[in-house]
């Protein structure tokens, strides 16, 4: 008898081994101990027990034959499935779709410390015990549930209420279904998704709950523990590796009615599902940007599906995708468009900053309107986020004799200026600041004179939040000022106390990325300041528009969530530009079709489907040849399936010391895309490694 094994093994196929006589067979989804050439490592069984092909000849030969044949197993370390048979079938599809091996997926779905290998290996393979823990029992459900009603308790606005009702009457049919629930900023949707899970747990199945970034979302983990108590788990890179073991454990034996986590817990192993919630559905961090490429919305779809369980995908500003599968019928469509009681959106106001650098140079980074706004709050007691995509003090150091600047030697970027010490530790200086690439780390110390033509005329050319931060500082010196981004969240602790600190008022004004627009509720923000919303509008890539829409949308929508009204300022070079003029008015719908007709007329999803094929190499012309030979395999196979972009350098040529080549696959059909660049690869297995294939790219930099 042979069982087929996956192992953690880059775009390795599945391998068959022998189960040896006396070894009682494992069941699918179980762990097994392998040799693996040299190695010993942990697999999980796929497939089997069949029958042994080479028994079928019988007599000598298949001795013969086995020599060179299938290895045994060495040991099976699970008396049942480690892994559920819905979790297995899950990780498969996500290897099919996504073209990745099947261990690639599997590894993804495991809990922490799950393989074993080196030397742990070969002591279970000398017969050591593994360990298992007993656990306490869990507490009673019913013990729990008046704690959940009570923490539910306050009155639904009509549109929450008409929404919820909806969601659960389909809930109720206990059938696959997918609602986009489309409602604004500060519509209230973490209270339906609450009240939602209750019913579904009411009947017995279980709430998985996704959200982009469990740091910038404690809130909502917050109000989950609120309402469900201990049956809540949460699942995230963050935890220690013990303790997200521990928790996978609780789900895996059902003692957890309610999952919160970030994109790998759709992996989770939760028995009876009926509930899928992604939050903030359109944000880029459910895309992982490593193997296996998976999309975890659309991986929970189709775990759904599966489960006959009922999805919810919220977001005031859905992506281009799930907002056409909506339109197009596939997904069940529900509007919020007011906030609740009644709260008006912020008032947003643009200010062109061509005029600002016209009257007073080019050096400023507030407009007289936005350091206005800021006073009056400040005065007023209230609270004023100040968004800057961009971290470091300068985007890059320019030479004004001979015009270059200072580059990344393993990376085709610029390298960004960072103040040497961080804000809070004293009086902000350039003294010793550093250059540093935000791709590979490589950092040197800003040099005196050009390294190019040693000319001493250097400059800083574009800001980042850092730069913003000590402007406000000198300009407002009364106010409490701190920054959010990542290199101030790097410290353990920071991010929670920052937005504790933020939350309880003892910060003024926040300067900061991307992360203080996402999902926060903070009600006494009146202000949010932009200070320059054309940061990302320059990406060469086809989302860049959407990205600057959801972005600016999102951030203007931490303004006026409390009891007094909300106003934002946009400074922006480019007024006129359809996502900063659809994002001021916050107006959806006219943004949806702008950019649909866009995508319409240069063939980018969702209209098509799309993959990219990057491939990486140590010189620029040979990675070329190599990715031109691909290309041209592929264009033969293509018949008229899909049509073949490409290969062109990445806009990011080199990265970390490789340069890169893409192609575009547009079509139709992802399989037949996929595969026709899986078949090139199989070709080409030196190849193999360093071609990323990205099945519904989310980035194509
Ligand atoms: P969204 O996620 O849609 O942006 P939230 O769920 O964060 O909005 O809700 C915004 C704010 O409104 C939160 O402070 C929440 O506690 C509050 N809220 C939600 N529902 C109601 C309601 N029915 N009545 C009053 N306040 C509500
Ligand atoms: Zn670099």
């Amino acid at each position: 008898m042979v069982v087929s094994v996956a192992v953690p093994v880059p775009f390795l196929n599945l391998l068959t081994y022998r189960i040896p006589e006396g070894m009682n067979p494992p069941t699918r989804g179980a762990r097994v101990l392998v040799p693996l050439g040299s190695r010993m490592v942990t697999g999980v069984v796929i497939d089997g027990p069949h029958a042994d092909p080479l028994d079928d000849r019988g007599g000598d030969s298949a001795e013969a034959e086995r020599e060179h044949d299938f290895k045994d197993l060495v040991r099976v370390l699970d008396d049942g499935p480690f892994l559920p048979q819905e979790v297995v079938d899950l990780a498969l599809w996500v290897a099919d779709y996504y073209g990745c091996g099947p261990g690639d997926a599997i590894d993804a779905a495991m809990p922490p410390r799950s393989w074993m290998e080196g030397d742990a290996a070969r002591r279970l393979a000398d017969g050591s015990a593994i360990k298992t823990r007993r656990r306490k029992p869990a507490t009673s459900p019913d013990l729990e549930w008046p704690l959940a009603d009570a923490a539910i308790s306050r009155t639904l606005t009509v549109e929450q209420a008409a929404t919820l009702a909806q969601l659960a009457g389909a809930a109720s049919r206990e059938v696959f279904h997918v609602a986009l629930l489309h409602g604004v900023t500060g519509s209230g949707k973490t209270e339906i998704y609450l009240r939602l899970s209750a019913e579904v747990r009411a009947r017995q199945r279980r709430v998985l709950m996704l959200v982009p970034e469990i740091g910038l979302t404690g809130a909502m983990v917050a109000q989950c523990r609120g309402a469900f108590g201990d049956r809540v788990a949460i699942q995230h890179s963050g935890l220690s590796d013990g303790a997200r073991r521990d928790q996978w454990q609780r789900i895996r034996e059902g003692s957890i009615d309610v999952v919160v986590g970030t994109r790998s817990a759709v992996f989770g192993p939760l028995p009876a599902l009926g509930l899928v919630i992604v939050d903030e559905e359109h944000d880029g961090s459910y895309k992982q940007e490593e193997t296996p490429r998976y999309h975890a919305r659309d991986v929970a779809i189709v775990r759904a599906r599966r489960a006959g369980a009922l999805v919810v995908l919220g977001s005031a500003t859905p992506s281009l995708e799930s907002y056409h599968n909506a339109r197009q019928g596939r997904y069940e469509l529900m509007t919020i468009s007011r906030r609740v009681l009644d709260r008006p959106l912020a008032a947003v106001r643009l200010v062109d900053m061509r005029d600002e650098y016209a009257e007073r140079g080019p050096e400023i980074s507030l407009s007289r309107a936005l350091e206005q706004a800021i006073d009056e709050r400040l005065a007023a007691q209230e609270q004023v986020l100040l968004l800057l995509n961009r971290r470091g003090f300068a985007r890059a150091v320019f030479c004004r004799q001979c015009a270059g600047t200072l580059e990344c030697p393993n990376c085709s970027v610029s390298l960004t200026v960072h103040q040497p010490r961080q804000a809070g530790e004293g009086a902000v200086t350039l003294e010793g600041a550093r250059a540093r690439c935000h791709y590979c780390n490589y950092s040197m110390r800003v040099p005196k004179a050009c390294p190019l033509c040693a000319a001493p005329y250097l400059e800083h050319l574009g800001i980042g939040t850092e730069r913003v931060e000590e402007e406000v500082r000198a300009r407002f010196p009364l106010a409490r000022i701190a920054r959010l981004d990542r290199d101030v969240i790097r410290r353990r602790g920071a991010l929670p106390r920052l937005l504790a600190s933020f939350a309880a008022r003892e910060i003024d004004v926040l300067v900061g990325t991307q992360m203080i627009a996402k999902g926060h509720d903070f009600p006494s923000v009146t202000l949010v300041g932009v200070v320059s919303a054309d940061v990302g509008l320059g990406l060469p890539d086809f989302r860049a528009a959407e990205r600057t829409f959801q972005l600016l949308t999102q951030v203007v929508g931490r303004a006026g969530r409390g009891d007094k009204s909300g106003e934002a300022i946009i400074q922006t070079l480019y007024p006129d530009h359809y996502s900063i003029v659809h994002a001021c008015r916050q107006d959806y719908e006219a943004f949806f079709a702008a950019e649909l007709r866009y995508r319409r007329a240069m063939r980018y999803p969702p209209i098509i489907a799309m993959v990219n094929a990057v491939v990486r190499g140590r010189t620029l012309s040979g990675t070329m040849d190599e990715a031109c030979d691909v290309a041209e395999e592929l264009r033969s196979h293509a018949r008229d399936a899909f049509s073949v972009l490409g290969p062109a350098p990445a806009p990011f040529v080199k990265l970390r010391g490789e340069y890169r080549v893409q192609m575009f696959l547009k079509g139709t059909s992802r399989a037949s895309m996929r595969d026709a660049v899986l078949t090139a690869l199989d070709r080409r297995p030196e190849l193999r490694r360093r071609v990323i294939v990205d099945v519904d790219p989310m980035q194509v930099l």
